[in-house]
């Protein structure tokens, strides 16, 4: 189902002209409204008089998180603050937070991307979205709760958390599309099947999942456990909040709402903009937003961009699934990889259980990777030699796929903290020693 047919499949030349009279104005905006842009046209030498061509964008400066930190609380709105009617904060741990101000038409605009991602998914009126996304200063609550609510649809806004609870509601409710994080989803069919639920026979029809990196083989894994289809959806709060860009049911992909996010992808050591289809850091600039605007802002996820159209119709470009963040990269021996890579190949190992984090140590001046997994409740942990065994044969497998040699250590079921948010893949023990 297309929600809005007039922007989603908008011939590409028309789209661009767009693209192009609101780029104008959101440059101006940020000359004017923020000193800090200001500043950094000067030392480019560039006004806003400068932009004539989409193709123009590429002369003006990067915007990087640490500079939006600066503004911390009120410091970046580009609309007067009695305009603004609500606020969102990043979930980074790192420094100060970064805030997000919204004016009543910035929530409308909220509104109709998360609208265009849940109807994306098939979500229409007559579904019941059993919303599980944190409510509050996060922003895939109410992200939701907007869209589902323009939509029609009938809005469980029940929150992370008292997973029992959530599948007694869901039984009684019969919530068909369930919206929350990958690993959440996983953990909802675990407790299922534990108060002997079969996660299977609910009524949910649909997953919405985002927030966090997920691979291939995770979304199968979601697929078979809760029955659904397990579809992407990314955003951040520094752009808006979830509703940037969607997966169609192909699953080819996360169509980008460019008519509002101008995205670029470039090389992330250089600044260089990339062509279509190479893998590079999202750069998104906003195109109608009011409270916050945005010019060229280094995301730091990983992704390449799709252009051509989709098979449901959308001529809007599309995203792959993001592989991770340019600061979750890990280094290890000159390799460099990401945990939605390791992720990918320990899902396809018969033995392993969807639950595992990323031990990172330095010894003797090496950094050196243990992966922790669980293995199947029925895995005997008095048989060291059969353990020892899978763990030669899983590290074998991730040399084989990523020629990368980590140690492997199976640990018990249930061990690993679950997670209701963003599941903590990478415990960095570096640091403290
Ligand atoms: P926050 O603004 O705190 O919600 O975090 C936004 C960040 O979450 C993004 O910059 C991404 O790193 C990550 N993220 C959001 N959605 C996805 C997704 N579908 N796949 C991978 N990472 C995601
Ligand atoms: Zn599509």
């Amino acid at each position: 189902m297309i929600w809005n047919k007039e922007y989603e499949c908008m011939d590409r030349d028309n789209l661009r002209d767009l693209q192009l009279t609101r780029l104008k104005e959101v440059v101006r905006r940020v000359y004017e409204r923020l000193p800090f842009y200001g500043k950094k046209f000067s030392e480019n030498h560039l006004h806003p008089d400068a932009l004539k061509s989409l193709e123009d964008l590429k002369k003006f400066p990067l915007t990087r998180k640490s500079e939006l930190r600066e503004g911390y609380p009120f410091g970046l709105f580009t609309a007067p603050l009695e305009k603004i009617v609500e606020f969102h904060i990043s979930s980074g741990t790192t420094g100060k937070p970064v805030v997000n101000g919204y004016t009543r038409k910035d929530i409308q605009v909220w509104s109709e991307v998360m609208a265009r991602a849940l109807a994306c998914a098939g979500t229409t009126s007559k579904d019941v979205v059993h919303n599980a996304y944190g409510y509050g200063l996060f922003t895939g609550g109410l992200g939701i709760h907007y869209g589902a609510q323009l939509i029609g649809a009938k809005t469980i806004p029940i929150s992370g958390g008292q997973t029992r609870r959530q599948i007694m509601i869901m039984q009684d409710f019969k919530s068909t599309v369930l919206t929350c994080t990958p690993s959440y989803a996983l953990h909802i069919a675990e407790v299922a099947e534990e108060i002997g639920v079969d996660p299977r026979k609910l009524s949910l029809r649909v997953g919405i999942l985002g927030a966090e990196p997920w691979s291939e083989n995770m979304r199968k894994e979601i697929e078979v456990q809760l029955g659904i289809d397990a579809l992407d959806i990314y955003g951040l709060t520094e752009i808006i909040g979830p509703g940037v860009a969607q997966e169609c049911e192909a699953k080819e992909g996360m169509h980008i709402f460019e008519d509002h996010f101008l995205p670029e992808v470039i090389d992330p050591k250089t600044g260089k903009v990339l062509e279509e289809g190479e893998e590079g850091e999202l750069v998104l600039t906003t195109l109608t937003r009011e409270g916050t605007s945005l010019v060229r802002y280094r995301t730091g996820d990983i992704t390449r961009i799709n252009y051509q159209p989709c098979d449901c119709g959308r001529t809007i470009a599309r995203i792959n699934k993001i592989k991770g963040r340019v600061d979750d990269m890990l280094i290890i021996r000159g390799v460099n990889i990401f945990p939605s890579q390791i992720e990918n190949v320990l899902l396809q190992i018969e033995e392993a259980e969807p639950h595992y984090q990323l031990i990172l140590e330095r010894k003797r001046g090496l950094d050196e990777l243990t992966v922790e997994l669980e293995v199947s409740p029925n895995t005997f942990f008095d048989e060291v030699k059969r353990v020892e065994k899978i763990e030669a044969k899983i590290e074998k497998e991730i040399e084989d796929a990523l020629g990368l040699r980590v140690g492997v250590r199976l640990v018990e079921s249930r061990t690993i903290e679950r997670s209701m948010g963003k599941a903590k893949r990478i415990i960095d023990k570096r640091k403290s020693k």
